[in-house]
């Protein structure tokens, strides 16, 4: 119990307690606004082999990468790992052979031009892999849109468009097309009960082992 640190108490109307790990490995507690500590710890005390096995799982995860944009970096794309070579031949594009190419220039210039290529290669990827299952199931966005967004991979609008973030590139293809194919679905079934849950698995049977990969490596994404 003594090495088991709360990181917040949050408190609120609802009637039950609930243990939250987060993916930096903290622990939040969910209580009743009139919960008293001794019970708050007694449920910390219930399940503490599963707070210990939970926070456990996640420091094992892969963390958030932080580049310096030096030689030899990994990038990924596509879920292979292409080390940074700064080449000394001027040309603002980026060469993607066994390992990404750039010309030589300052650490923000290589950032920006890395993520531009990230981009444009997610957008052509992206754009394809959603004809594709499109054409497959038959249901059809509005629109797809390539976004920034650092956390949510892909999203569905009010209007039938799609949005995916740029990041989702780095990911094997079989990874990129569980998000492509759970966006599509969301165009006819926006929740995430089970009759959603079918409908994923009907067009991917493996699906489960995908969404896994994705929450055990999002923080490799998270560049
Ligand atoms: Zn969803």
């Amino acid at each position: 119990m003594d090495d088991i640190r709360i990181e917040k108490i949050v408190r609120s109307r609802r009637r039950t307690i609930a243990l939250v790990i987060t993916p930096d490995a903290r622990l939040i507690v969910r209580a009743p606004a009139r919960a008293s500590s001794a019970l708050i710890d007694e449920v910390i005390r219930e399940k503490s082999g599963w707070i210990r096995k939970k926070i456990g799982e996640m420091k094992g995860r892969p963390q958030a990468v932080v580049h310096a944009y030096e030689e030899g970096e990994i990038f990924w794309f596509l879920g292979r790992s292409y080390p940074l070579h700064i080449v000394d031949e001027a040309g603002a594009g980026i060469q993607r052979t066994d390992k990404l190419c750039v010309s030589r220039t300052s650490t923000q210039e290589i950032r920006t031009r890395i993520q531009r290529w990230y981009w444009a290669e997610a957008a052509t990827e992206i754009h394809s892999r959603c004809m594709w299952f499109s054409m497959m199931t038959g249901y059809s966005p509005a629109s797809v849109r390539i976004t920034d967004a650092r956390q949510r991979w892909g999203s569905c609008t009010s209007r039938g468009g799609l949005n995916f973030s740029w990041r989702l590139i780095q990911a094997p293809l079989s990874i990129v097309d569980y998000v492509i194919v759970h966006e599509l679905v969301h165009l006819r079934q926006p929740d995430h009960s089970p009759k959603f849950w079918g409908k994923v698995e009907a067009l991917m049977p493996d699906y489960k082992r995908r969404r896994e990969w994705l929450r055990d490596n999002e923080r490799l994404l998270r560049i």
